[in-house]
């Protein structure tokens, strides 16, 4: 696993779509998604599961239809929450979802349960810049490693994402305007 930038997805995210479209409550509820599927570690440590079995490390948490579940339940919770349901579901989904991707860049481990049920088989990548193998878990060298090959994407796509958004926002009032303006119109 990546160790300290699993958060970057969802932070990323939030920034590019606005406070409007993901208050803070959510945006913390993505970043609790993006890192739960680590708590499987729990049924290894303390339940005996086997580190390979489904309920292992990066088996059914590490999976499409678990991230896809979770947005499911922000989904359902969103109108006691005061989200908008859509952005609820896509947003909490996309964040639990970056976890095992962000995990398939790492050199450790036997690979991720990305498409489970649907296929048991792990997935792993043949590029996986993020050598765990050497770098150690914790330390400058993974915090550099993990910068560059997850920080700076996700700030770019957050600067970018933030810099359409704006864009759009301004033109919308300014046709929402002219529709007025043209209703008016033909009222008259
Ligand atoms: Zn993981």
């Amino acid at each position: 696993m990546p160790t300290y930038l699993h958060c970057a997805p969802p932070l990323a995210l939030a920034a590019a779509l606005g406070r409007r479209r993901v208050p803070a409550s959510l945006m913390l509820a993505g970043v609790a998604a993006s890192i739960l599927p680590d708590a499987d570690m729990l049924n290894v440590w303390y339940a005996g599961v086997r580190y390979s079995s489904v309920l292992g490390h990066r088996g059914l948490t590490h999976s499409i239809g678990f991230a896809l579940a979770l947005g499911l339940l922000a989904a359902l919770a969103a109108r006691r929450c005061g989200w908008r349901r859509g952005i609820a579901f896509l947003f909490i989904a996309a964040s639990a979802a970056s976890h095992p991707l962000l995990d398939l860049l790492t050199d450790r481990g036997i690979g991720t349960a990305l498409f489970y049920p649907l296929l048991d088989r792990r997935v792993t990548l043949p590029w996986r810049p993020l050598p765990l193998t050497g770098a150690g878990l914790f330390g400058t060298a993974r915090l550099w490693l993990e910068c560059l090959w997850i920080g700076l994407p996700m700030l770019t796509l957050a600067t970018l994402g933030a810099a359409l958004r704006q864009r759009l926002d301004r033109k919308q009032p300014l046709q929402q305007g002219a529709a007025m303006a043209t209703a008016r119109a033909s009222a008259d």
